[in-house]
């Protein structure tokens, strides 16, 4: 498609559930991507490193354009998810969330824009979360970070669509990667009983795949979405939030 064939992406959680796929797919349209996370990814150009680190995250954007040449796509998709209530939370859990899931995307937002007006354009897409819209019970660290990521979107999406630069978000229920399954682990669940039984709960009648979610993060780049800015994109199989 000539929305992605020759285009630039970087990816962060490249190496994660949904984020390989989402490498995958823009791979798979003909665009070039730097995926980042802690471990190799799969990607045309691996970068591995912290986003808790703030100057690594403000010399991406760059880095990617010195290596691939330009830089179209910036998709935020690395997160982590802290459970349970607030009186559980440690200071330290506080700030490692909001460091991952938010600072770093306002870092490499604030990057990566400047350098996209110059070049003409570009598309943002954040992974948020259907909890970053409609809180639920239990995560007020992961709800807030994921409504502050929802926030920051539709703020940018007002405040650079003048460049040609559209940020949207994409948010999820439940989706069938690592971070969910290692949330059943730790409740002591046996992660294939908790997935079938979240799988009856969903009127689509499965959770999401992470290809579910990576086409929706292509339609959002894609010229397709050309008149979306600000947008925070549900995607749960018919399930509102409970
Ligand atoms: P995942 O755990 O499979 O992948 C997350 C990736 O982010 C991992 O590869 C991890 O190494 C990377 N990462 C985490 N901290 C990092 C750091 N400090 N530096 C660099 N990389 C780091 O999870 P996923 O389910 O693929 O989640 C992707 C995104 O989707 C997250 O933002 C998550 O909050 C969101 N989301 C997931 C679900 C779900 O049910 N799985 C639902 C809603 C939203």
């Amino acid at each position: 498609m000539a929305s992605f064939r020759g285009k630039t992406a970087l990816v962060t959680g490249a190496a994660g559930g949904i984020g390989r796929s989402i490498v995958a797919r823009l791979q798979a349209e003909g665009t070039t991507v730097m995926g980042v996370d802690l471990s190799a990814a799969e990607a045309d150009h691996n970068v591995t490193g912290d986003l808790m680190c703030g100057d690594f995250c403000n010399g991406l954007p760059e880095h990617a354009v010195t290596t691939m040449g330009r830089l179209d796509f910036l998709v935020n998709n690395a997160g982590i998810i802290t459970r349970g209530k607030i009186t559980e939370a440690t200071d330290e859990d506080f700030a490692r969330s909001m460091a991952i899931n938010v600072e770093a995307p306002f870092r490499l937002c604030r990057a990566a824009i400047p350098l996209m007006a110059d070049a003409g354009g570009g598309a943002i897409v954040n992974v948020a979360s259907c909890w970053g819209v409609h809180p639920g019970p239990n995560h007020p660290i992961y709800v807030s970070s994921k409504a502050a990521v929802a926030s920051l979107t539709q703020c940018l999406g007002m405040d650079h669509a003048h460049q040609g630069i559209r940020v949207n978000a994409v948010c999820p229920n439940e989706v069938n990667t690592p971070m969910i399954r290692t949330g059943f682990a730790t409740r002591g669940l046996d992660p294939e009983k908790a997935i079938e039984d979240l799988n009856a709960s969903v009127p689509l009648g499965r959770i999401a795949e992470p290809d579910d979610i990576a086409d929706v993060v292509l339609f959002l780049v894609s010229d397709q979405a050309r008149y979306m800015c600000g947008a925070l994109l549900e995607v749960n199989g018919g399930k509102p939030v409970q």
